[in-house]
Protein backbone atom coordinates (compact mmCIF):
# COMPACT_ATOMS: atom_id res chain seq x y z
CA UNK A 1 0.00 0.00 0.00
CA UNK A 2 1.31 3.66 -0.70
CA UNK A 3 2.15 5.54 2.22
CA UNK A 4 0.75 9.12 1.59
CA UNK A 5 0.18 11.86 4.01
CA UNK A 6 -1.24 14.88 3.27
CA UNK A 7 -0.99 17.99 5.27
CA UNK A 8 -3.24 21.38 4.69
CA UNK A 9 -2.23 24.11 6.36
CA UNK A 10 -4.73 26.75 6.31
CA UNK A 11 -4.34 30.07 6.91
CA UNK A 12 -6.93 32.69 6.58
CA UNK A 13 -6.36 35.58 8.59
CA UNK A 14 -8.17 38.85 8.30
CA UNK A 15 -6.95 41.23 10.20
CA UNK A 16 -8.97 44.52 9.53
CA UNK A 17 -7.35 46.60 11.99
CA UNK A 18 -3.99 46.48 10.26
CA UNK A 19 -5.30 45.86 6.31
CA UNK A 20 -3.36 42.43 6.38
CA UNK A 21 -4.86 39.36 5.05
CA UNK A 22 -2.94 36.26 4.80
CA UNK A 23 -3.68 33.29 3.07
CA UNK A 24 -1.28 30.53 3.05
CA UNK A 25 -2.01 27.18 1.34
CA UNK A 26 -0.29 24.17 1.71
CA UNK A 27 -0.76 21.03 0.53
CA UNK A 28 2.28 18.68 1.05
CA UNK A 29 2.68 15.00 0.02
CA UNK A 30 6.07 14.10 1.01
CA UNK A 31 6.03 10.08 -0.22
CA UNK A 32 4.62 10.69 -3.88
CA UNK A 33 6.49 14.01 -4.29
CA UNK A 34 3.46 16.00 -5.00
CA UNK A 35 4.11 19.78 -5.84
CA UNK A 36 4.01 21.97 -2.99
CA UNK A 37 1.64 24.27 -3.06
CA UNK A 38 1.61 27.89 -1.22
CA UNK A 39 -0.55 30.69 -1.64
CA UNK A 40 0.43 34.05 -0.14
CA UNK A 41 -1.75 36.86 -0.56
CA UNK A 42 -1.19 39.80 0.58
CA UNK A 43 -4.11 41.88 0.49
CA UNK A 44 -3.40 45.27 2.09
CA UNK A 45 -3.92 47.78 -0.31
CA UNK A 46 -7.41 47.24 -0.01
CA UNK A 47 -8.45 46.21 3.00
CA UNK A 48 -7.88 49.97 4.46
CA UNK A 49 -9.97 51.70 2.36
CA UNK A 50 -13.46 49.96 2.68
CA UNK A 51 -14.51 47.75 5.37
CA UNK A 52 -17.78 46.61 3.56
CA UNK A 53 -15.16 45.79 0.14
CA UNK A 54 -13.14 43.85 2.79
CA UNK A 55 -15.90 42.05 4.09
CA UNK A 56 -16.93 41.44 0.50
CA UNK A 57 -13.17 40.47 -0.32
CA UNK A 58 -12.95 38.03 2.35
CA UNK A 59 -15.67 36.08 1.02
CA UNK A 60 -14.16 36.21 -2.75
CA UNK A 61 -11.07 34.96 -0.94
CA UNK A 62 -12.88 31.95 1.18
CA UNK A 63 -14.23 30.83 -2.13
CA UNK A 64 -10.64 30.86 -3.76
CA UNK A 65 -9.39 29.21 -1.41
CA UNK A 66 -11.62 25.92 -1.52
CA UNK A 67 -11.04 26.15 -5.06
CA UNK A 68 -7.51 26.09 -5.00
CA UNK A 69 -7.31 23.15 -2.47
CA UNK A 70 -9.71 20.82 -4.64
CA UNK A 71 -7.71 21.80 -7.34
CA UNK A 72 -4.13 20.64 -5.36
CA UNK A 73 -6.19 17.73 -4.27
CA UNK A 74 -7.29 16.37 -7.73
CA UNK A 75 -3.61 16.92 -9.10
CA UNK A 76 -2.03 14.93 -6.30
CA UNK A 77 -4.43 12.07 -7.26
CA UNK A 78 -3.64 12.69 -10.51
CA UNK A 79 0.07 12.39 -10.01
CA UNK A 80 -0.88 9.14 -8.22
CA UNK A 81 -2.17 7.87 -10.60
CA UNK A 82 1.03 8.44 -13.38
CA UNK A 83 3.42 7.27 -10.26
CA UNK A 84 4.08 3.34 -10.30
CA UNK A 85 3.03 2.33 -7.37
CA UNK A 86 5.50 2.17 -4.55
CA UNK A 87 5.23 -1.73 -4.00
CA UNK A 88 6.81 -3.85 -6.58
CA UNK A 89 4.57 -6.06 -8.70
CA UNK A 90 4.86 -9.81 -7.52
CA UNK A 91 8.30 -11.49 -9.68
CA UNK A 92 6.87 -13.26 -12.63
CA UNK A 93 7.71 -16.97 -11.85
CA UNK A 94 10.94 -17.30 -14.42
CA UNK A 95 9.48 -19.28 -17.59
CA UNK A 96 11.70 -23.06 -17.68
CA UNK A 97 14.09 -22.59 -20.04
CA UNK A 98 13.33 -24.63 -22.93
CA UNK A 99 16.76 -26.58 -25.16
CA UNK A 100 16.03 -25.04 -28.64
CA UNK A 101 14.89 -27.26 -31.15
CA UNK A 102 17.89 -27.20 -33.71
CA UNK A 103 21.27 -26.94 -32.08
CA UNK A 104 24.39 -26.39 -33.89
CA UNK A 105 26.35 -28.91 -32.12
CA UNK A 106 26.40 -32.75 -31.10
CA UNK A 107 24.89 -33.59 -27.75
CA UNK A 108 28.24 -34.17 -26.01
CA UNK A 109 29.46 -30.78 -27.35
CA UNK A 110 26.71 -29.02 -25.99
CA UNK A 111 25.79 -30.50 -22.29
CA UNK A 112 29.55 -31.26 -21.85
CA UNK A 113 30.53 -33.61 -19.27
CA UNK A 114 28.13 -34.98 -16.75
CA UNK A 115 28.18 -34.64 -13.35
CA UNK A 116 26.11 -35.43 -10.15
CA UNK A 117 25.92 -32.37 -7.86
CA UNK A 118 22.75 -33.50 -5.44
CA UNK A 119 19.92 -35.41 -6.89
CA UNK A 120 20.77 -33.92 -10.55
CA UNK A 121 22.45 -34.79 -12.77
CA UNK A 122 24.13 -31.45 -14.86
CA UNK A 123 26.34 -30.73 -17.72
CA UNK A 124 28.52 -28.14 -18.41
CA UNK A 125 26.54 -25.42 -17.68
CA UNK A 126 25.34 -26.72 -14.63
CA UNK A 127 21.92 -26.89 -15.66
CA UNK A 128 19.99 -30.42 -15.57
CA UNK A 129 20.63 -32.33 -18.28
CA UNK A 130 18.23 -34.82 -20.05
CA UNK A 131 18.80 -36.98 -22.79
CA UNK A 132 16.22 -39.66 -24.47
CA UNK A 133 17.76 -42.34 -26.63
CA UNK A 134 17.75 -46.55 -26.99
CA UNK A 135 19.51 -49.34 -25.19
CA UNK A 136 20.97 -52.30 -27.77
CA UNK A 137 19.98 -55.88 -26.58
CA UNK A 138 21.73 -58.30 -24.62
CA UNK A 139 25.00 -57.95 -27.30
CA UNK A 140 25.87 -62.13 -27.16
CA UNK A 141 21.59 -62.76 -28.16
CA UNK A 142 20.97 -60.11 -30.91
CA UNK A 143 24.66 -58.30 -31.46
CA UNK A 144 23.79 -57.57 -35.18
CA UNK A 145 22.99 -54.25 -34.24
CA UNK A 146 26.30 -53.56 -32.72
CA UNK A 147 27.34 -51.32 -35.60
CA UNK A 148 28.26 -47.63 -36.44
CA UNK A 149 25.22 -47.26 -38.69
CA UNK A 150 22.95 -47.90 -36.55
CA UNK A 151 24.43 -45.78 -33.67
CA UNK A 152 23.94 -43.03 -36.91
CA UNK A 153 20.50 -43.72 -37.64
CA UNK A 154 19.76 -43.16 -34.41
CA UNK A 155 21.21 -39.93 -34.11
CA UNK A 156 19.83 -38.91 -37.14
CA UNK A 157 16.56 -40.43 -37.78
CA UNK A 158 15.51 -40.79 -34.05
CA UNK A 159 17.27 -38.04 -32.54
CA UNK A 160 18.95 -39.73 -29.71
CA UNK A 161 20.92 -38.37 -28.01
CA UNK A 162 22.39 -41.31 -26.33
CA UNK A 163 23.04 -44.88 -26.57
CA UNK A 164 23.55 -48.21 -24.58
CA UNK A 165 25.52 -50.90 -25.00
CA UNK A 166 24.51 -53.85 -23.19
CA UNK A 167 26.87 -56.34 -23.37
CA UNK A 168 26.11 -59.87 -21.64
CA UNK A 169 28.32 -61.37 -19.00
CA UNK A 170 27.28 -64.87 -18.72
CA UNK A 171 24.83 -66.53 -20.88
CA UNK A 172 27.41 -66.82 -23.24
CA UNK A 173 28.26 -63.47 -23.04
CA UNK A 174 32.19 -62.08 -22.22
CA UNK A 175 32.75 -64.70 -19.79
CA UNK A 176 32.65 -66.88 -22.62
CA UNK A 177 33.84 -64.32 -25.89
CA UNK A 178 35.44 -61.72 -23.82
CA UNK A 179 37.16 -60.56 -27.42
CA UNK A 180 34.21 -61.21 -29.59
CA UNK A 181 31.74 -59.58 -26.82
CA UNK A 182 34.13 -56.23 -25.98
CA UNK A 183 34.85 -55.72 -29.48
CA UNK A 184 30.88 -54.69 -30.16
CA UNK A 185 31.31 -52.42 -27.58
CA UNK A 186 34.01 -50.48 -28.83
CA UNK A 187 32.09 -50.46 -32.44
CA UNK A 188 29.35 -48.96 -30.63
CA UNK A 189 31.25 -46.90 -28.26
CA UNK A 190 33.25 -45.36 -31.11
CA UNK A 191 30.80 -44.86 -33.22
CA UNK A 192 28.88 -42.99 -30.21
CA UNK A 193 31.82 -40.52 -29.91
CA UNK A 194 32.04 -40.15 -33.69
CA UNK A 195 28.36 -39.02 -33.61
CA UNK A 196 28.74 -36.70 -30.66
CA UNK A 197 26.02 -39.46 -28.15
CA UNK A 198 26.56 -40.31 -25.23
CA UNK A 199 26.71 -43.49 -25.26
CA UNK A 200 26.57 -46.07 -21.03
CA UNK A 201 29.02 -49.30 -21.22
CA UNK A 202 26.65 -51.90 -19.34
CA UNK A 203 28.06 -54.73 -17.58
CA UNK A 204 24.76 -56.79 -18.68
CA UNK A 205 24.97 -59.32 -15.60
CA UNK A 206 22.17 -60.20 -12.94
CA UNK A 207 24.80 -61.73 -10.84
CA UNK A 208 27.90 -59.46 -11.12
CA UNK A 209 29.04 -60.01 -7.54
CA UNK A 210 30.40 -63.62 -8.46
CA UNK A 211 32.44 -62.00 -11.35
CA UNK A 212 34.43 -59.07 -9.54
CA UNK A 213 37.78 -59.48 -11.01
CA UNK A 214 36.35 -59.78 -14.53
CA UNK A 215 34.26 -56.69 -13.80
CA UNK A 216 37.10 -55.07 -12.66
CA UNK A 217 39.43 -55.88 -15.55
CA UNK A 218 37.04 -55.31 -18.12
CA UNK A 219 36.17 -51.34 -16.42
CA UNK A 220 40.05 -50.79 -16.19
CA UNK A 221 40.29 -51.17 -19.75
CA UNK A 222 37.17 -49.25 -20.89
CA UNK A 223 38.24 -46.46 -18.58
CA UNK A 224 41.87 -46.35 -19.88
CA UNK A 225 40.08 -46.45 -23.20
CA UNK A 226 37.76 -43.89 -23.03
CA UNK A 227 38.08 -42.15 -19.50
CA UNK A 228 39.13 -38.69 -21.07
CA UNK A 229 35.88 -38.71 -23.36
CA UNK A 230 33.14 -36.95 -21.78
CA UNK A 231 30.64 -39.34 -24.10
CA UNK A 232 31.18 -42.08 -21.64
CA UNK A 233 28.67 -43.36 -18.88
CA UNK A 234 29.83 -46.87 -16.69
CA UNK A 235 27.14 -48.84 -15.44
CA UNK A 236 28.55 -51.56 -14.08
CA UNK A 237 25.59 -53.74 -12.76
CA UNK A 238 22.64 -53.78 -14.94
CA UNK A 239 20.17 -55.75 -12.38
CA UNK A 240 21.19 -57.26 -9.32
CA UNK A 241 18.31 -59.92 -8.30
CA UNK A 242 16.44 -60.10 -4.95
CA UNK A 243 19.59 -59.59 -2.89
CA UNK A 244 21.37 -57.56 -0.38
CA UNK A 245 22.40 -53.96 -1.24
CA UNK A 246 24.66 -53.21 2.26
CA UNK A 247 25.90 -57.03 2.04
CA UNK A 248 26.50 -58.12 -1.77
CA UNK A 249 25.70 -55.53 -4.53
CA UNK A 250 27.47 -52.31 -3.03
CA UNK A 251 30.60 -54.36 -1.83
CA UNK A 252 31.09 -55.22 -5.34
CA UNK A 253 30.46 -51.55 -7.14
CA UNK A 254 32.11 -50.21 -4.67
CA UNK A 255 35.27 -51.86 -5.90
CA UNK A 256 34.59 -51.63 -9.68
CA UNK A 257 34.13 -47.92 -8.92
CA UNK A 258 37.64 -47.86 -6.90
CA UNK A 259 39.23 -49.52 -10.28
CA UNK A 260 37.50 -47.06 -13.01
CA UNK A 261 38.57 -44.01 -10.62
CA UNK A 262 42.24 -45.31 -10.81
CA UNK A 263 42.16 -44.89 -13.98
CA UNK A 264 39.10 -41.89 -14.79
CA UNK A 265 38.85 -39.76 -11.83
CA UNK A 266 35.24 -38.03 -13.23
CA UNK A 267 33.28 -39.78 -15.68
CA UNK A 268 29.77 -40.62 -14.49
CA UNK A 269 28.71 -44.12 -13.11
CA UNK A 270 25.43 -45.19 -12.93
CA UNK A 271 24.74 -47.95 -10.56
CA UNK A 272 22.10 -50.53 -10.17
CA UNK A 273 20.20 -51.85 -6.73
CA UNK A 274 18.95 -54.94 -5.63
CA UNK A 275 15.29 -56.16 -7.37
CA UNK A 276 16.30 -55.46 -10.89
CA UNK A 277 17.47 -52.28 -10.36
CA UNK A 278 14.03 -51.14 -8.29
CA UNK A 279 15.27 -50.20 -4.50
CA UNK A 280 17.33 -46.55 -4.87
CA UNK A 281 15.16 -46.26 -1.61
CA UNK A 282 17.27 -48.78 0.06
CA UNK A 283 20.63 -47.95 -1.92
CA UNK A 284 19.76 -44.12 -1.02
CA UNK A 285 19.79 -44.98 2.48
CA UNK A 286 23.06 -46.51 2.34
CA UNK A 287 25.18 -44.65 -0.80
CA UNK A 288 27.99 -45.66 -2.51
CA UNK A 289 31.47 -43.61 -1.60
CA UNK A 290 32.78 -41.50 -4.39
CA UNK A 291 32.06 -38.59 -6.74
CA UNK A 292 29.63 -38.35 -9.84
CA UNK A 293 28.14 -41.36 -8.96
CA UNK A 294 24.40 -42.06 -10.00
CA UNK A 295 21.59 -44.94 -9.64
CA UNK A 296 19.64 -46.70 -12.04
CA UNK A 297 16.41 -47.11 -12.19
CA UNK A 298 14.82 -49.59 -14.42
CA UNK A 299 11.12 -50.06 -15.08
CA UNK A 300 8.39 -51.87 -17.06
CA UNK A 301 5.03 -49.81 -17.68
CA UNK A 302 2.60 -53.33 -17.59
CA UNK A 303 3.84 -54.30 -14.57
CA UNK A 304 5.65 -51.21 -12.57
CA UNK A 305 3.96 -48.59 -11.71
CA UNK A 306 3.11 -46.14 -8.89
CA UNK A 307 4.89 -47.94 -6.33
CA UNK A 308 8.08 -48.09 -7.97
CA UNK A 309 7.50 -44.33 -8.86
CA UNK A 310 7.44 -43.36 -5.12
CA UNK A 311 10.06 -45.58 -4.38
CA UNK A 312 12.20 -43.37 -6.93
CA UNK A 313 10.87 -39.88 -4.92
CA UNK A 314 11.85 -41.36 -2.11
CA UNK A 315 15.53 -42.28 -3.23
CA UNK A 316 15.48 -38.68 -4.67
CA UNK A 317 14.61 -37.11 -1.85
CA UNK A 318 17.42 -39.00 0.49
CA UNK A 319 19.67 -37.26 -2.05
CA UNK A 320 20.94 -39.28 -5.05
CA UNK A 321 20.50 -38.66 -8.79
CA UNK A 322 18.71 -41.22 -10.56
CA UNK A 323 19.37 -42.21 -14.46
CA UNK A 324 16.73 -44.73 -15.97
CA UNK A 325 19.23 -46.83 -18.40
CA UNK A 326 16.60 -48.99 -19.23
CA UNK A 327 12.56 -49.54 -19.86
CA UNK A 328 10.42 -51.06 -21.55
CA UNK A 329 6.51 -50.10 -22.54
CA UNK A 330 5.14 -53.46 -21.73
CA UNK A 331 5.22 -56.24 -18.82
CA UNK A 332 8.19 -57.17 -16.91
CA UNK A 333 8.97 -60.28 -19.04
CA UNK A 334 9.67 -57.95 -21.94
CA UNK A 335 6.20 -59.04 -23.64
CA UNK A 336 2.87 -58.16 -23.71
CA UNK A 337 0.66 -55.59 -24.25
CA UNK A 338 2.70 -52.15 -24.75
CA UNK A 339 1.27 -50.06 -21.67
CA UNK A 340 1.20 -46.50 -23.62
CA UNK A 341 -0.92 -45.13 -20.48
CA UNK A 342 1.13 -46.07 -17.71
CA UNK A 343 3.98 -45.10 -19.76
CA UNK A 344 3.10 -41.68 -20.77
CA UNK A 345 2.81 -41.47 -16.60
CA UNK A 346 6.31 -42.70 -16.31
CA UNK A 347 7.39 -39.82 -19.19
CA UNK A 348 5.56 -37.14 -16.67
CA UNK A 349 7.53 -38.37 -13.86
CA UNK A 350 10.44 -38.34 -15.78
CA UNK A 351 10.28 -34.87 -17.25
CA UNK A 352 9.20 -33.83 -13.75
CA UNK A 353 12.54 -34.81 -12.11
CA UNK A 354 14.53 -34.22 -15.07
CA UNK A 355 15.88 -37.70 -15.54
CA UNK A 356 17.46 -39.26 -18.55
CA UNK A 357 16.58 -42.64 -20.47
CA UNK A 358 16.99 -45.36 -22.77
CA UNK A 359 14.39 -47.72 -23.82
CA UNK A 360 14.43 -51.66 -24.17
CA UNK A 361 15.37 -52.29 -27.23
CA UNK A 362 17.38 -51.99 -30.46
CA UNK A 363 16.23 -55.67 -31.34
CA UNK A 364 14.32 -57.36 -33.78
CA UNK A 365 12.70 -60.47 -31.06
CA UNK A 366 9.63 -61.17 -31.48
CA UNK A 367 8.12 -59.52 -28.22
CA UNK A 368 6.22 -56.10 -27.40
CA UNK A 369 9.28 -54.73 -25.94
CA UNK A 370 11.60 -55.06 -29.04
CA UNK A 371 11.82 -51.72 -31.31
CA UNK A 372 11.96 -53.50 -34.65
CA UNK A 373 10.09 -55.89 -36.63
CA UNK A 374 11.81 -59.19 -37.63
CA UNK A 375 14.92 -58.54 -40.22
CA UNK A 376 14.87 -54.68 -40.00
CA UNK A 377 18.21 -54.06 -41.17
CA UNK A 378 21.15 -54.08 -38.94
CA UNK A 379 22.52 -50.62 -41.06
CA UNK A 380 19.59 -48.89 -39.79
CA UNK A 381 16.98 -47.05 -42.54
CA UNK A 382 14.32 -48.98 -40.75
CA UNK A 383 10.94 -47.91 -42.70
CA UNK A 384 8.11 -47.02 -40.33
CA UNK A 385 6.51 -49.92 -41.11
CA UNK A 386 9.44 -51.59 -39.89
CA UNK A 387 8.64 -50.38 -36.42
CA UNK A 388 6.71 -51.89 -33.85
CA UNK A 389 4.40 -50.55 -31.84
CA UNK A 390 6.70 -49.97 -29.07
CA UNK A 391 9.19 -48.56 -31.37
CA UNK A 392 7.25 -46.20 -33.20
CA UNK A 393 5.62 -45.13 -29.94
CA UNK A 394 9.30 -44.34 -28.72
CA UNK A 395 10.79 -42.67 -31.70
CA UNK A 396 8.37 -40.18 -31.25
CA UNK A 397 8.50 -39.54 -27.84
CA UNK A 398 12.26 -38.81 -28.69
CA UNK A 399 11.33 -36.73 -31.64
CA UNK A 400 9.01 -34.91 -29.89
CA UNK A 401 11.13 -34.00 -26.48
CA UNK A 402 15.08 -34.28 -28.03
CA UNK A 403 16.40 -31.29 -29.29
CA UNK A 404 17.92 -32.32 -33.67
CA UNK A 405 21.36 -32.14 -32.73
CA UNK A 406 23.86 -31.72 -35.00
MG1 LIG B 1 37.11 -38.78 -17.39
Amino acid sequence: MPNNTNTVVFLDTVQYGYGLSVLNLSIQNTDMNCSILVLFWRLQPYVIKMKNSLVCLNTVVRGLIVVVFFTGLINCKEDEKDKPSVVPPPEAEAPEEEVPKLITATAVEYYGALKVVGNQILGKDDKPVQLRGMSFFWSQWIGKYYTPETVTWLKDDWHCSIVRAAMAVDQGGYLTNPETEKQKIYTVVDAAIEAGLYVIIDWHDHYAYDHTQEAKIFFATMAQKYGDKPNVIYEPFNEPMQVSWSGLVKPYLQAVIDTIRHYDPDNLIVCGSPTWSQDVDVAANDPLVGENLAYTLHFYSGTHKQFLRDKAKRAMDKGIALMVTEFGTTDATGDGLVNKEETRLWFDFIEDHNLSWCNWSIADKVESSAALKPNASATGHWTEDQLTESGAFIRNEILAKNPDFE
